[in-house]
């Protein structure tokens, strides 16, 4: 079975960003990606932290903004509208899910299409439905990034994605299908999950349910990418189970998979994305 790490996949994209952010920093001054945190939700310091070295490493600067978890529609929308109109900023990424009560979309859409790395605003999500921007959210670009690195055949492939958040499960159907695979979407009302994902030549979990993929749910010789991301104690686990390495042809680990390679995403989106505009 081939493990499909991340950090190869990070690792050959950090130099060729490193080099295209010196470019830009040299002809149009500093990259500046802002991250707005709301509330102390472990996962998104722990993400933001990740970010602020990484950019460190990249030749991009970051600026945090700490928010309370008491932040108000009005006020989360307010710091995003300065941000839009600041020339200095040339991203902006807020830290997601946010607390209870905030509504994560409608700050995704007030984020200015050009500053949105993340792909959070409609216009970008539409431009990436239609083909005519390669910018889709930095999750599933890192799981096609790895499916890429690992040399592993789409066209004509039948894949299935289980999950249809906007962020993850919905784009990466739509990147897949661009990559002339067949592709059925599964979610929480699928009846019978298995008979569907035992289908699949390519099958991504991305449910948010600790191991729901089994073993026997999986084609002998399948590839499998977990999207999946839960804390267990002290351990990382996805929503693939264990077991899956027996019947898998190749499998994305967790931790050191998807995840290592999504906030170099945000970074390739940030630098290559200044180029453009
Ligand atoms: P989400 O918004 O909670 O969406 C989960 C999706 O899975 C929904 O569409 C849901 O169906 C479906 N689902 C839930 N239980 C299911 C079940 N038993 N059978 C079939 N489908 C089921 O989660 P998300 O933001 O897409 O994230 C998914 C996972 O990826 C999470 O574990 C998250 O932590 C992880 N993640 C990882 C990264 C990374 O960089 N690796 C980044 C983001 C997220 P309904 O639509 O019917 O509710």
């Amino acid at each position: 079975m081939i493990r499909m790490a991340g950090k190869p996949v990070a690792d050959l994209l950090r130099e060729s960003i490193r080099q295209q952010a010196e470019e830009r920093v040299k002809n149009c001054g500093p990259i500046v990606l802002a991250i707005i945190v709301v509330g102390d939700d472990p996962a998104s310091h722990v993400y933001k932290d990740r970010l602020v070295k990484l950019a460190a490493t990249i030749g991009v600067v970051t600026k945090v903004k700490l928010l309370p978890a008491e932040t108000t529609q009005q006020q989360l929308m307010a710091t995003i509208l300065a941000l839009n109109v600041d020339d200095n900023i040339q991203g902006i990424l807020p830290m997601m899910p946010l607390p209870k009560g905030l509504d994560g979309a409608a700050i995704g859409a007030a984020i200015a299409v050009e500053k949105d790395v993340d792909c959070l605003n409609p216009a970008n999500v539409g431009n990436v439905s239609l083909g005519q921007s390669p910018w889709a959210p930095c999750t599933p670009r890192s799981a096609m990034a790895i499916l890429r690195h690992y040399g592993i055949e789409l066209a004509g492939k039948h894949a299935v994605v289980v999950g249809r958040s906007n962020v993850v499960g919905k784009p990466l159907a739509m990147q897949l299908l661009a990559a002339d695979a067949t592709v059925t979407i599964c979610h929480s009302r699928t009846p019978d999950l298995g008979a569907m994902t035992r289908t699949a030549d390519v099958l991504v979990a991305a449910a948010g349910v600790p191991r729901l993929i089994k073993a026997d749910m999986v084609k002998p010789g399948a590839v499998v990418v977990d999207v999946g991301i839960h804390q267990e104690g002290d351990q990382l686990v996805g929503d693939v189970d264990g077991s899956v390495a027996e019947v898998a042809s190749a499998l994305t680990p967790v931790p050191g998979g998807v995840g290592t390679v999504s906030s170099m995403m945000v970074m390739q989106r940030l630098v290559m994305g200044c180029k453009e505009q």
